[in-house]
């Protein structure tokens, strides 16, 4: 299996550029789609939750059935226990919260989450009639229980690892009886390992890590913050407890032992790597990194059932600008595909280009997701965002630092966007695609410009940014945004991304 996951959180993509992206995933030789559709479609069980843009149903199959024609599996994901904001913001279904305004879980050990859960996946489960798997979610409940009495009782009593194997199972029972495969995230299973030996054996397991290199040699460390890289001496005793004899592989560390863990519990894996995910920067992501990353997690997946490549939209920057998803395949050394890229598209050599790209890689004031207010939860910024986020890094101590690293970034910033211009020169051929290169270096360059002039006007610093010449590069910049997300997006997301990323600026300005 090599597929690819779509995700419509934060971008409801028009149906001619999702058939004609589809189409070029077909050429690059995958052959598997994951569905994460959220609000995108119209659904029977949640019909509150619709968007004034979402598809009906009759769209979507049209949309399955062109993938389908191409080749492709179609898998449903629907996430059944963590990150369900968009369904649980809705007065609606708000009491089926496990933790109110933290990520979004169901609570597990409500009736009701149980019927509405099973309505639903018997929803999607029609319209993907023809999926051999059901991909559950399930990632990153790190607060489960942490507000609820009922699952509090539950966790002092039998632990956080059976209160969510006992959900995990009850789903996996409903995708079962619909003659399908359940799937879902790993993670959960690496801070409570207990529950390897709690569900059901047939569930597939979704290996991501999106740090990870092979040329590294660290380990991911997972935790309720998400997780972080490690090296030897980094290893707890509870990991040694837990992985012992899967951290080491002929006397080195085992970058891929969680992999084995779950292959050595008598599960199947999938093994997931990314081209778009936290912490990018929303215009331009890490793409050497992200390439790394990816033919490690390939050549892993390989050797298990299958590669997803993932790409999260909160980080909003062009599917075209994501070299990973293309490129990334099994045995292929990253570099050989990094100058593969740059021969194909350009026709020149890739150390220059992605040495550029490195330098844009980091994120400086104002280029994150939710520093603008675009998160998961959030798809329009609240009035007045810039003053609120400059109080609060200003109230959690870390406004200094962060104009710090602004200032060091923006020359960094300045060298590639430099790079770029020279480079725009010697390039052979893909004018087009380069010039959406040049656009998110100039756009993070005026970014780290904005993000300097706002910090130091908070903290009645002297600094030499020209107000004017900031504001008139926002304007430049948001037209030929709008116009790039207008044949990306619907109308309406194409607007709405523009202003949180554009008019939020701007009204700061004003
Ligand atoms: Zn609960």
């Amino acid at each position: 299996m090599k597929a690819f996951h779509f995700d419509f959180n934060t971008a409801f993509f028009r149906i001619d550029y999702l058939k004609d992206f589809i189409q070029k995933l077909s050429n690059w030789g995958y052959d598997t789609l994951f569905w994460e559709l959220e609000d995108f479609v119209i659904w029977d069980s949640v019909p509150d939750i619709a968007q004034s843009d979402s598809i009906s149903k009759t769209e979507l199959q049209d949309l399955l059935s062109f993938a389908e024609n191409l080749g492709f599996e179609n898998i449903p994901l629907l996430q059944c226990l963590g990150h369900c904001e968009y369904v649980l913001k809705c007065s609606r279904y708000n009491t089926m919260a496990d933790t109110p305004e933290k990520w979004g879980p169901y609570c597990p050990s409500n009736e009701k989450t149980k019927v509405f859960l099973s309505n639903w996946i018997k929803e999607y489960s029609d319209i993907f009639a023809k999926s051999r798997f059901f991909h559950l979610g399930c990632d990153e409940v790190w607060h489960l229980g942490a507000v609820c009495p009922e699952c509090k009782k539950r966790i002092i009593a039998d632990g956080k690892a059976a209160l969510m194997a006992e959900h995990i199972n009850f789903l996996a029972d409903i995708v079962r009886s619909l003659r399908k495969i359940p799937v879902i995230w790993a993670d959960m299973l690496f801070i409570y390992p207990e529950m390897a030996d709690m569900l059901a054996k047939d569930i597939v397991m979704t290996d991501w890590r999106y740090e990870l290199r092979n040329d590294y040699k660290k380990l991911w460390l997972w935790d309720e913050k998400g997780g972080y890289l490690i090296d030897e001496a980094g290893i707890s005793e509870n990991m040694h407890n837990f992985f012992g004899k899967y951290l080491y592989q002929d006397g080195k560390l085992n970058i891929h032992y969680t992999a084995d863990f779950l292959k050595d519990h008598g599960f199947k894996v999938i093994c997931a790597g990314a081209s778009s995910c936290f912490p990018d920067n929303f215009l331009l992501g890490n793409a050497s990194n992200h390439i790394y990353n990816s033919c490690t997690m390939m050549d892993k997946g390989m050797e298990n059932l299958g590669y997803l490549h993932t790409s999260w939209t909160v980080h909003l920057f062009f599917y075209e600008l994501q070299p990973a998803i293309e490129m990334v395949n099994h045995n292929v050394k990253p570099e050989q595909l990094m100058n593969e890229y740059t021969m194909k598209y350009f026709g020149i050599e890739g150390k220059d280009f992605f040495t550029a790209l490195d330098l844009l890689s980091p994120r400086v004031l104002f280029s994150g997701a939710e520093s603008t207010g675009c998160g998961k939860a959030i798809k329009k910024a609240a009035p007045g965002i810039i003053r609120t986020r400059l109080s609060e890094f200003y109230d959690n101590g870390i406004l200094e630092n962060e104009l710090s690293k602004t200032v060091q970034y923006r020359n960094d910033f300045a060298v590639a966007v430099k790079k770029l211009h020279d480079l725009r020169k010697e390039i052979r051929y893909g004018e087009k695609l380069f010039e959406l290169y040049v656009l998110a270096a100039e756009a993070l360059l005026n970014r780290a410009d904005f993000g300097i002039l706002a910090a130091s006007e908070f903290l009645g610093k002297p600094h030499t940014i020209d107000k004017i010449q900031v504001k008139n590069e926002l304007l430049r910049l948001k037209k030929i945004y709008l116009a790039e997300y207008m044949r990306r997006q619907t109308p309406t997301h194409a607007v709405q991304i523009t202003h949180t990323i554009f008019d939020t600026l701007l009204e700061y300005l004003n």
